[in-house]
């Protein structure tokens, strides 16, 4: 259990923290979270929260994971510590998508653990419905204990000389007249050739999840863009070393990392720079299930709807913003560009279409039940699933077989009721080596 392991851990003199408990009961987690809320201002190091943990390990194996987490820990978060300070001023940003948001400017102050100087106040609605005025003392609090927020206004300590603020009609960067989409509460910069939309598209592309582009920061991308340099993505695969060079602050070595760091990014799989593109709903996930279902840029390109929606993650929203992405001109006119400068457009992955059709798993859905011996549960699923097979937690008509190892209790049972094949473990090593 885990209990023992930390014991086992303390025993040959590694450093564990004596302040866990083991716990019988929910009400005994309750009360030891109660005690932790006082006491916590009395350790030496800062905490916001507990994690409960199912002790043992056969517990935790058969309750296993969701896509997120494990199913047998949690964590307890205690409530945000909430301080006071003044807003000082309002200002506002254009994002990647043309939406404009305010943020407060504070007046330094320690929150959990950090200065706060800044936080968001996400749109113009949220500022009228707390009331938030420019010289206001508020209350702020991190939330989750990290993103900073104006929780609430002191009314009671305005003076009279707060300013109440309204956004502006026109976009702080390019001037171009603001829109309010309707059923959205943002406003909206649409003007495609807004700079600083131009410029989150940039730093968007070459950030760690999508091209990974390393030594182009904020201040980077400022200066390539505003020398002229980089106007869209594919300029980022021209720049010479000279051009760099004439950056300010830019010296020889940094040059040529960034140079390198870009040449690197041309072999990407697929999903990174479909990511990077910005299609306005596909975020990673969408990224990475369109590369698999099509394999190719030209193929999700060429993709209608009808095709995108019937891939069971992917939905209207998603389908719409993708064929309005590759219909436009300028859009096909950068994919042409970065294909002729050498950049992958296929994913390096296995294609769902690769997924194989023959062998004892394919097609077929699996419940493993009991306990393994020779194989962990984890092990067990992966290969299932590389052989085209899906493991699911219950048994149904809809399962067409079952793997019992030692002591399976209701499944086993519910299986042989529904007559649906049953195989022991060894059965099962034996199915999965055949492939092998
Ligand atoms: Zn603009």
């Amino acid at each position: 259990s885990h209990s023992d392991s930390l014991e086992y851990l303390a025993s040959i003199g590694l450093e564990t923290n004596k302040k866990s408990k083991r716990c019988r009961t929910i009400e005994e987690v309750l009360e030891y979270i109660e005690s932790w809320q006082e006491q916590r201002q009395d350790l030496d190091y800062e905490i916001d929260g507990i994690v409960i943990k199912v002790d043992s390990y056969e517990d935790q194996e058969q309750l296993g994971f969701t896509a997120k987490s494990p199913r047998w820990a949690t964590a307890y978060k205690f409530p945000a510590e909430e301080v006071h300070t003044k807003l000082l001023d309002i200002e506002l940003s254009v994002g990647r998508t043309g939406v404009v948001t305010p943020t407060a400017i504070l007046e330094p102050v320690r929150v959990a653990g950090t200065t706060v100087a800044r936080a968001s106040l996400h749109n113009e609605d949220l500022i009228h419905e707390k009331d938030i005025r420019i010289g206001d003392a508020v209350v702020i609090r991190k939330a989750g204990d990290i993103i900073p927020e104006v929780v609430t206004v002191l009314i009671e300590r305005r003076t009279g000389n707060e300013e109440p603020y309204h956004m502006p009609d026109n976009c702080p960067v390019c001037d171009s007249e603001l829109v309010r989409i309707e059923g959205e509460v943002a406003l909206r910069c649409v003007n495609p050739q807004c700079p600083a939309q131009m410029k989150e598209a940039l730093i968007h592309f070459v950030s760690r999840n999508a091209m990974n582009i390393e030594g182009i920061g904020e201040r980077v991308v400022d200066q390539l863009y505003t020398s002229g340099l980089v106007q869209d993505v594919s300029d980022l695969y021209c720049l010479t070393k000279d051009q760099l060079l004439s950056l300010e602050r830019m010296g020889e070595k940094s040059a040529t990392n960034l140079l390198n760091a870009i040449e690197a990014s041309k072999s990407n799989s697929l999903e990174k720079l479909l990511f990077g593109l910005g299609i306005r709903h596909v975020g990673e996930k969408a990224a990475h299930i369109l590369s698999e279902e099509f394999g190719t840029m030209d193929e999700i390109a060429k993709a209608d709807a009808e095709r995108l929606t019937s891939i069971h993650e992917i939905g209207d929203k998603v389908a719409d913003a993708v064929i309005q992405f590759f219909n436009n001109e300028d859009v096909l006119e950068v994919l042409g560009k970065l294909q002729s400068y050498g950049v992958n457009m296929d994913y390096k992955g296995r294609t769902r279409q690769e997924v194989p059709t023959e062998g004892p798993f394919a097609g077929k859905t699996v419940v493993l039940t009991g306990k393994l011996s020779i194989l962990t549960r984890n092990e067990a699923k992966e290969r299932i699933e590389a052989l085209g097979g899906k493991v699911s937690g219950s048994v149904s008509k809809k399962t067409d077989l079952v793997i019992a190892g030692e002591d399976a209790g209701s499944k086993l049972a519910k299986a042989e009721e529904l007559g649906i094949t049953v195989w022991n473990e060894t059965e099962l090593v034996d199915a999965l080596g055949e492939k092998e």
